[in-house]
């Protein structure tokens, strides 16, 4: 089948390739022409693992084709997929479905007969009715295109298996026909036994929004959780275990720490509490604005505990971050835990070095007051603290008898609770973690931690070293 992907982003460029893979002829559509040029030639424009092999797959074959042109997609294709972002509006908690909007203004004179337009953006709930009557009435005379919407779920850093195997396929159609044209588009996925709800419009919408809704509250529980275990001295990777097993719970997503970031979680959490209130839920949804402040509240707190750890101030300290990317397996650095940690370091007088494995370049333009890296020894040298921000893989390999030859103080703040601690302590590292029990644990209330106080070859453990898979599943 013959489709066009509009919006060759993060979701757009994996849809596009991931749809060229599975036998279909895809036009991708950006008015980014650096983005399509790169794309022409099989590159992509951000790190995704996968998916750049994907990509020159197809356009060698020439299932993938890129263009500028809304006119060629029409000419092209009867399905077209909208890809476009839908940010946070300046001046609101709302979504801003203006980009939705624009392509489908831009699109519906343009369309042919027995067309279908399938909304993937994440919008709020509505959206697509109040979209699917402008498609109608700008449509030409005679020309009935439908419009369907068809959320998606991938998760960066996954999102070419999440594509190609997802966890299911929620389809919002008004008519049959729709229906069955987006069967056949997805047959080749669906041959597998993938779930597959057919719904209506506004339904789909919101399967979206709750579930990043539900997991979003799920990490700011836990988090919550690993407070009261720092209070309790109770060991928050034990209680998040033994919460997992439990399959009403279930572990998956569930890892405390700095908390949640990226392009998704805060503005859909905060588009829904937008949207709710116009809907007049507002008392319904009021727990979320607790999910969505504690949430950003943790990054002040993690501030707070760095201070601690620094002596009490941070002015003329060298501070190493490690990571900048918003979660592991991405170099997107959009609403960045990490990097908002950072600079608020920097702003309290830290010399502040950032490294990450494929961020930095995306970190420098949105941060430049702070010195970017890929190299961990050289954002390490002379650190006076080194945080632990985001929890690329690699991190967990680093070597901290090594490291510690190069940095100033050997102090070290986990807050992402998936270091294994024992090893740094053993090495001679002060070590603090957010709610994980450390024999020799530097709490935030002690100023200095002499390196030579800790107790080495303790208890310091992550959740992969007792046997759990929560990670940063979101
Ligand atoms: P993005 O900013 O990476 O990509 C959006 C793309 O749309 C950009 O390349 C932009 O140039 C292009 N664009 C804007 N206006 C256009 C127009 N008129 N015509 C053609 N192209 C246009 O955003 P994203 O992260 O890919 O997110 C897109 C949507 O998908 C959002 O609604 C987001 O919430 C949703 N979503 C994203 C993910 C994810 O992992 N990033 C996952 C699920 C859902």
């Amino acid at each position: 089948m013959r489709i066009s992907v509009i919006g060759t982003g993060y979701l757009g460029a994996v849809h596009a390739a991931c749809m060229a893979a599975v036998g279909h002829e895809v036009l991708g559509v950006d008015t980014d022409t650096e983005k399509i040029r790169l794309l022409a030639e099989g590159r992509v424009s951000f790190f995704e693992p996968g998916l750049p092999e994907l990509v020159g797959q197809a356009v060698r074959s020439r299932r993938l084709r890129l263009s500028s042109s809304l006119a060629e997609a029409t000419a092209f294709a009867r399905v077209h997929f909208i890809c476009v972002g839908t940010p946070q509006r300046a001046d609101s908690l709302a979504a801003d479905v203006t980009g939705v909007e624009a392509v489908i203004g831009e699109l519906a004179p343009l369309l042919g007969s027995g067309s279908l337009v399938v909304g993937k953006s994440t919008v709020p709930v509505g959206t697509a009715r109040r979209m699917a009557a402008g498609l109608a009435s700008l449509a030409r005379p005679g020309i009935c295109p439908e419009l369907a919407w068809n959320p998606e779920f991938i998760r960066e850093g996954y999102a070419v298996d999440d594509t190609l195997r997802p966890d299911r396929l929620v389809v919002g159609v008004t008519s049959a026909q729709a229906e069955a044209t987006l069967r056949s588009v997805y047959a080749p996925i669906l041959a597998s036994g993938v779930p597959y709800i057919a719904t209506d419009l506004q339904t789909a919408e919101l399967v979206k929004v709750a579930a990043n809704a539900f997991l979003a509250t799920k990490i700011s529980f836990i988090n919550a959780m690993a407070d009261v275990c720092d209070a309790a001295d109770a060991d928050i990777l034990t209680l998040t275990k033994a919460l997992g097993y439990d399959e009403r719970i279930g572990i998956r997503g569930m890892s405390a720490g700095l908390g949640f970031g990226g392009g998704c979680l805060p503005k859909d959490l905060r588009a829904l509490l937008a949207r709710g209130a116009e809907l007049g839920v507002t008392q319904s949804l009021r727990f979320l604005h607790e999910v969505d402040a504690f949430n950003t509240a943790r990054r002040a707190q993690v501030v707070q505990i760095a201070t601690g750890l620094a002596g009490g101030s941070l002015a003329g300290r060298n501070v190493a971050v490690l990571g900048a990317a918003f979660k592991p397996g991405t170099d997107d650095v959009r609403d960045s835990p990490a990097l908002v940690v950072a600079a608020e370091l920097a702003a309290s007088g830290a010399w502040v070095r950032v490294s990450d494995p494929h961020a930095c370049a995306n970190a420098v333009p949105m941060y430049p007051e702070l010195d970017h890296t890929p190299d961990v020894n050289e954002a390490c040298t002379d650190a006076d603290l080194v945080l632990h921000l985001t929890d690329w893989p690699q991190y967990g390999e680093i070597d901290p008898v090594a490291l510690r030859a190069i940095v100033r103080r050997p102090v070290l703040l986990d807050a992402r609770n998936v270091l294994p601690l024992a090893r740094w302590q053993a090495a001679g590292w002060a070590v603090r973690a957010l709610g994980t029990r450390v024999a020799g644990h530097v709490g935030a209330a002690q100023s200095e931690a002499p390196p030579h106080d800790v107790e080495p070859a303790c208890a310091g453990r992550s959740l992969a070293a007792i046997g759990s898979d929560a990670g940063d599943d979101w």
